[in-house]
C-alpha cells in the first residue's frame, strides 16, 4: 500500500519555533524620527512579551503549553502526497502539500492567532483590535480570542465584507465583532471615505484603522494584532515547515522546491524558513514564495522602506512594496493583496536565497479546479496561487525528465470562497496586469525615505 497521508502523532508535535532572525542580517525598522525604533515605542501597540519576541534573535524559542494544548486541537496537520494530481499531470515528480485547511477557521492563520491571543492574556490585555482581508485572518484572531475569553474587533476590507459575507458570520460565531474598513469610527477610515466614498478598501487602510483604534483606547487594555508581515508572525508560523520536514522524513524524501503563496509573507515563511535554514546550511533547494500579477510586490516593486499600512502610522520597515498608498485591482485572493511584504521574506529574496513568482489569477483558478477535481478538497483563491505554481513545477518535471520532490503549502481551503468560483466558471473572471506607469505612480510616496542597505547575510 502506497500512503497518502503522513500523520505526525500528536507528542511528536515541534515544541520550539524556528527564528530566522538568528541566521539572517537585517536593516532595522525606523521611527518618525529616522532612528531605529525601541521596544518601548510598540508597547502602546503591542503586549511587551510579544515585542520581546518580535526582536529575539534566539534561533529557537519554546512554545508555551498554554498554546500547544490550543493547537493540538487540530495539530500536527496532515502532509498529503498529492498522487491523483501527480497521474493527472503525467508527471515523474513527486508532489506533497501541507493541508493547513483542516484549522477550525480552514487556514494556517490561527498558527499564529492562537500565540497572540494566549500572549496578550498573559500580559493582562481584555481587548485586541485587527484587520482582515479575506476574512481569514478575523476569523481566526476571533477563534483564538474565544479560547482565552478576549473580546476582537475586526475591520473588515469593504470589498471582502461585501463578497464573503459568511466570514464575518464566522467571526460573530467565536464572538468577534466585525466592521466594514473604511469605516467611520476612525480619522484613518474618513480619510479615505472622504476622498473615495466607493473604495474597495485595501489592507493597509484597515491597518490604519486598527492600530487608531488600540492606541486611542485610554484604559490600556488594548493592542493590535497583525496576521502577517511581523517577525513574530513568522516566527509563530515555522511550526508548518517544522512538521513538515518530520514528515518527509517519514515519508524518506526530501524537497527539491518549496512553494508558497505570499500575500504578508506568513504562510511562505512556514513552509519554508526551515528549509531555508537548510539552505543556507548547504542544501541545494529552490524556494519560492508566489504572489498574484496584479500585486507584483517582490516580482516588480523595488526593495525600499516603506510604512506598513496606507496612513504612515507604522514604523518604516525594509522590504519590497508597491508603495503605501497602493490600491490592487480587486482580485479574489482578498489575502494577497498587499502593498508590501515581510521584513525576513523581503531580505531573503534581496539575497537570493529564495526566488519570487507572480502568477495570474485565471491560471491560479485554473490549477485550483484541476485540484479539486483529482486531490479532492477546494482551495482558497490564494492557495491556487501555489497550486499554479506546483503545477508549473511538475510540468517542467515532466519536459525534462526530472523526478524532483516538490511540497507546497495548502493555505487553506475555500469553501467560503465559492462566489469567485463561480465567477471562473461563467468564464467572467480576468486577470489584471498592471502597468509600469501606475506602479511608478503607487511607488512616488517612498521617494524621499531613507533607503535600506543591501545586507549580506554570510
Ligand atoms: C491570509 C491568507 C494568505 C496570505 O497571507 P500570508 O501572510 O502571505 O500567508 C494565504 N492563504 C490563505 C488561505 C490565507 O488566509
Amino acid at each position: 500500500m502506497e500512503a497518502r497521508k503522513i500523520f505526525l502523532p500528536e507528542d511528536k508535535m515541534p515544541t520550539k519555533w524556528y527564528n530566522i532572525l538568528a541566521d539572517i542580517k537585517m536593516n532595522p525598522p525606523l521611527g518618525p524620527d529616522g532612528n531605529p525604533v525601541s521596544p518601548d515605542q510598540l508597547a502602546p501597540v503591542f503586549p511587551m512579551n510579544l515585542i520581546e519576541q518580535e526582536v529575539s534573535t534566539e534561533r529557537w524559542i519554546d512554545i508555551p503549553e498554554g498554546v500547544l494544548d490550543v493547537l493540538r486541537m487540530w495539530r500536527p496537520s496532515p502532509l498529503i502526497r498529492a498522487r491523483a494530481l501527480e497521474a493527472a499531470l503525467g508527471t515523474p515528480a513527486k508532489i506533497y502539500y501541507k493541508n493547513e485547511g483542516v484549522s477550525p477557521p480552514g487556514s494556517h492563520k490561527p498558527n499564529t492567532a492562537v500565540p497572540q491571543a494566549y500572549y496578550n492574556k498573559e500580559f493582562g490585555i481584555k481587548r485586541i483590535t485587527t484587520e482582515t482581508g479575506a476574512g481569514q485572518w478575523g476569523s481566526a484572531l476571533s477563534f483564538a480570542c474565544a479560547q482565552y475569553g478576549l473580546e476582537c474587533r475586526v475591520y473588515m476590507v469593504r470589498i471582502s465584507f461585501d463578497q464573503k459575507p459568511y466570514r464575518k458570520t464566522m467571526m460573530e460565531a467565536w464572538g468577534g465583532k466585525c466592521v466594514a474598513s473604511p469605516s467611520n469610527e476612525t480619522k484613518a477610515g474618513r480619510e479615505v471615505l472622504e476622498k473615495d466614498p466607493n473604495t474597495p478598501g485595501s489592507l493597509g487602510i484597515a491597518i490604519s484603522e486598527a492600530v487608531e483604534a488600540a492606541v486611542s483606547d485610554t484604559s490600556g487594555e488594548t493592542r493590535y494584532s497583525l496576521g502577517s508581515v511581523l517577525n513574530h508572525v513568522m516566527l509563530h508560523q515555522t511550526i508548518i515547515g517544522l512538521e513538515a520536514k518530520e514528515q518527509l522524513k517519514i515519508a524518506g524524501d526530501y524537497p527539491d522546491v518549496v512553494i508558497g503563496c505570499a500575500g504578508g509573507g506568513s504562510n511562505f515563511a512556514g513552509i519554508s524558513f526551515p528549509f531555508v535554514y537548510d539552505k543556507i546550511n548547504g542544501k541545494d533547494i529552490e524556494i519560492l514564495p508566489v504572489e498574484p500579477a496584479a500585486c507584483p510586490t517582490m516580482t516588480r516593486g523595488p526593495f525600499v522602506y516603506d510604512h506598513g499600512d496606507t496612513a504612515g502610522y507604522t514604523p518604516l520597515l525594509p522590504m519590497y512594496s508597491l508603495g503605501h498608498a497602493f490600491v490592487p485591482a480587486p482580485i479574489h485572493a482578498g489575502g494577497l493583496r498587499y502593498h508590501g511584504m515581510s521584513p525576513t521574506v523581503s531580505q531573503l529574496a534581496t539575497e537570493g536565497i529564495i526566488s519570487p513568482r507572480a502568477v495570474g489569477q485565471v491560471e491560479a483558478y485554473e490549477a485550483g479546479v484541476l485540484f479539486a477535481r483529482t486531490e479532492g478538497i477546494i482551495p482558497a483563491p490564494e492557495t491556487n496561487h501555489a497550486i499554479a505554481q506546483a503545477v508549473a513545477e511538475a510540468r517542467r518535471a515532466k519536459e525534462e525528465g526530472k523526478e524532483k520532490t516538490i511540497l507546497f503549502n495548502f493555505s487553506g481551503h475555500g469553501l467560503l470562497d465559492l462566489a469567485a468560483y463561480e465567477k471562473y466558471f461563467s468564464g467572467k473572471m480576468e486577470n489584471f496586469e498592471i502597468s509600469d506607469e501606475e506602479l511608478e505612480k503607487s511607488e512616488a510616496v517612498f521617494k524621499d525615505y531613507p533607503k535600506p542597505q543591501l545586507v549580506k547575510s554570510r
